[in-house]
């Protein structure tokens, strides 16, 4: 729901602005429409229904995992796609993984989102959209920015939307965000935010030749520079950043490049997630073997590392395997 438009158009119909957060409530929590709002009186229900779209994004086509992972195809109103995805697991945690772009203008080697157009920046409420999608069948306990996009290029709106997720029942602990490291955002999020919202840091690679050559952003972004401000964030909210590292078959799964994060990483800031490589077609994932000899030298440095399982792969929800496909667009003619 666009609470902009929502407030505008309460405003323009006289009515007072507690109506606002009245929709809001009913919506944050998993109502399914104008309808359910017992509280508005009929006649603003109405009015709303027809001007103030319940949500932003139209759900196209939901696809689910044999391990219950669903992932939903929306389009914005100007057609541009973004892709959300719901993961169970057995303690009955709900995790949804969202979009904060449509597409992605980086060009990391390892991931499809960069590979499909790059549409814009989804606004706020179509970031929250994606969760209260979900919220309408069932309660959200966590949220990732791990979906389509850079967050920290979209920085306004995504601390926007982060900072309403409690109304949707997701705590700011429960709420992590993913960056390959850029810079601006990176800089306002750890200066701006003192809620505990957790970061995570897309690293893959130690080596700086080898991390420019997966993720070419590391060319204009160095890791110290990076590692610096997450080291910050940790000071400030005591919450230890997690690093994900792609497991990538003879590139850069060997115990030497193992140590050679260790070494980033001391000094307790940081988590390692080694996550296994979800096919897009470049790279070969690394074995299990190969995955617990890395993780061995983390352990001797005493470096905290988990090994992240894996979600949605037989429908490409996985990590990494967002990618929708362009719509064949009809062309009307005058
Ligand atoms: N742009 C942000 C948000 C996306 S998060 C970021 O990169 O952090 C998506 C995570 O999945 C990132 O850690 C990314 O590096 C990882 N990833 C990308 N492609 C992958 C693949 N093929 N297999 C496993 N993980 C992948």
């Amino acid at each position: 729901m666009d609470l902009t438009l929502l407030e505008r158009r309460i405003a323009e119909l006289g009515e007072p602005s507690y109506r606002v957060r009245q929709v809001w409530e009913w919506t944050a929590r998993g109502a399914s429409g104008y309808d359910a709002m017992t509280n508005v009186p009929r006649p603003l229900r109405d009015a709303l229904a027809g001007e103030v779209p319940f949500s932003t994004l139209e759900p196209e086509t939901e696809q689910r995992a044999r391990d219950g992972t669903v992932k939903t195809l929306f389009r914005t109103h100007d057609g541009h796609p973004v892709e959300a995805v719901l993961m169970r697991y057995r303690d009955g945690r709900r995790s949804v993984c969202i979009s904060s772009q449509s597409g992605c203008p980086l060009t990391c080697t390892f991931c499809a989102t960069g590979r499909m157009a790059f549409g814009r920046n989804l606004t706020a409420w179509e970031i929250l959209d994606q969760v209260l999608h979900f919220r309408r069948t069932q309660a959200v306990d966590h949220v990732v920015f791990m979906g389509m996009g850079e967050p920290f290029m979209n920085v306004d709106n995504v601390l926007a939307a982060a900072r309403r997720l409690p109304d949707a029942g997701v705590t700011h602990r429960r709420t992590t965000i993913s960056t390959v490291g850029w810079m601006p955002g990176l800089r306002r999020f750890v200066d701006e935010i003192s809620e505990p919202i957790r970061l995570a840091l897309s690293l893959h690679a130690a080596d700086p030749a080898l991390r420019s050559e997966l993720m070419p952003v590391n060319d204009r972004y160095p890791l110290n520079e990076v590692l610096a401000l997450c080291r910050t964030h940790f000071e400030r909210t005591n919450r230890r950043v997690f690093v994900e590292y792609v497991m990538l078959a003879g590139v850069n799964d060997s115990p030497a490049q193992a140590r050679l994060l260790a070494g980033l990483l001391g000094g307790g800031a940081f988590k390692v997630n080694l996550i296994p490589y979800n096919p897009t077609g470049m790279y070969d994932g690394s074995s299990r073997d190969a995955i617990a000899a890395f993780k061995v030298e983390l352990d001797r440095a005493r470096v905290p590392a988990t090994v992240r399982l894996t979600r949605g792969r037989d429908i490409a929800a996985a990590c990494g395997q967002l990618a929708a496909a362009p719509r064949a667009r009809t062309r009307v003619r005058a």
